[in-house]
């Protein structure tokens, strides 16, 4: 009998012994092609050998030094190389060890960037229905994913929720999609006004939504509207990159397609590949002088700030995709992973929607599709598809969104970036046998 807490108690999962490449091993020797990259983490595949390397070597030299004392070659290499590649006025990184640590980071300084402006009145929230920023207690209330928050709302700080830019669903019947991105965007102004605007910290989107809808890229102009919004009323914009950043959606960050920088990025998965865990928060210059000058502290923290290890693996997977060129492979690939899901699945009745950027993929299941009316969630569809597609030797994340309280059913694919033209046509035969295979039993 297993003593691990597994993630759901009541399946048998097969035990991962090794990696190749795009491949997962089981015990049994069975192999598995990694559709999702796990849950958009393993952007390199499972063998790269310059991150285990680079890994290796670093264990070695320095395992651990706590940043309350010390700080690290590793870490300063992966702060200075982000920044000479991140958006706007983004200038200093804060290394955590995950996705739900960055947000909740961001949530914080956020707060105290306006404490130390003298602004203690600003603590409002504000972020989008249908989203979702991680699973520790601020993280998981500053999401809107209804069904991961449901049994710890009493738990929960109060945010303000306004709706997603989720066009296939929202978009009314002669909008156009600039249209709907701006009168979407509109809500975050109707929001703060009603909070009042010298109240509201900061707005948390994530620009391609991932755990909660399945790679819902925003419409053109969303992000732009939204930037000029927050810069109206001393608003600052967080965007949670965790999932869709660090190359997925062929761009280095995802908020480069929306031409819009934030004030503060959430980045983690694939920066460390799935080689170490890891997460960074980057933060722009004016945010970092408000609290240089003024407390000199960030009220915030955690032991493994910082990880040698950790930012020593993220420092090779950024080399690794910066010498290899991997985003504009990105880029490409992603453009042949959609032309073959839209050949194999456009027609398909129960495929309402096959969207997302670059090799972060999305397919929304409905029962009908001029209603677009989701299947019943008793059905539990996208987990019999997962299930399915485990089974057919495939790795894809399921989900189940809310869409106005009702559920549906969303398959998510995030290959590694490594993956050959035959293996785009592998995920689609697979897929195609887990969809029949999760639709033949309800
Ligand atoms: N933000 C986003 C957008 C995510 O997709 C996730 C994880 N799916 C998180 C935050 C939380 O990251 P972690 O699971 O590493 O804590």
């Amino acid at each position: 009998m297993s003593h691990v807490f597994p993630r759901h108690t009541k399946s048998d999962l097969p035990t991962a012994v090794g990696g190749d490449g795009c491949y997962l091993i089981d015990a049994n020797g069975k192999r598995y092609f990694d559709g999702s990259g796990g849950a958009a983490v393993s952007c390199l595949g499972h063998s790269d050998a310059a991150v285990i390397k680079a890994v290796q070597e670093q264990v070695e030299k320095l395992a651990f030094a706590h940043t309350g004392f010390m700080t690290s070659e590793p870490a300063e290499a992966l702060a200075d190389l982000l920044i000479s590649k991140a958006p706007g006025t983004l200038d200093r990184v804060y290394f955590v060890s995950g996705g739900s640590e960055a947000t909740e980071a961001a949530i914080k300084l956020a707060r105290q960037y306006h404490l130390e402006r003298g602004e203690p009145q600003r603590r409002h929230l504000i972020a989008r229905r249908q989203s979702y920023h991680g699973n520790t207690l601020g993280a998981l209330a500053a999401g809107g994913n209804a069904w991961r928050r449901q049994q710890f709302d009493p738990l929960l700080i109060g945010v303000s929720h306004i709706a997603p830019c989720y066009e296939y669903v929202d978009r009314s019947d002669g909008e156009s999609s600039f249209d709907y991105g701006q009168r979407v965007a509109n809500e975050l102004e109707a929001e703060i006004l009603r909070l009042g605007p010298d109240t509201v910290m900061a707005f948390m989107a994530e620009p391609v939504v991932g755990a909660t809808l399945g790679a819902v890229p925003a419409v053109e102009g969303y992000f732009k509207r939204i930037r000029e919004i927050c810069d109206t009323y001393g608003v600052l914009l967080i965007l949670d990159e965790v999932m869709c950043g660090m190359g997925r959606t062929g761009h280095l960050f995802a908020c480069d397609a929306d031409g819009v920088a934030p004030d503060i990025l959430c980045i983690a998965k694939g920066l460390g590949a799935g080689y170490q865990p890891i997460g960074a928060m980057l933060c722009s210059s004016a945010i970092y002088d408000a609290i240089a000058q003024g407390t000199g502290f960030f009220q915030h923290g955690h032991t493994y700030l910082g990880h040698p290890v950790a930012t020593a693996a993220g420092l090779a997977v950024v080399n690794q995709m910066l010498e290899r060129d991997l985003v504009s492979r990105v880029a490409e690939k992603g453009t042949q992973l959609q032309a073959a899901l839209m050949e194999r699945f456009a027609q398909h009745p129960n495929v309402g929607d096959i969207r997302g950027r670059g090799l972060f993929r999305g397919l929304e299941l409905v029962q009908d599709r001029d209603s677009k009316a989701p299947f019943d969630p008793a059905h539990g569809l996208a987990a019999r598809i997962k299930r399915a597609a485990l089974e057919a030797g495939l790795i894809c994340y399921p989900m189940s969104g809310t869409r106005d309280g009702r559920m549906g059913d969303h398959i998510l694919l995030a290959p590694p970036f490594i993956l050959s033209e035959t293996q785009i046509e592998e995920i689609c035969d697979k897929l195609a046998i887990a969809i029949e295979e999760g639709l033949a039993a309800i």
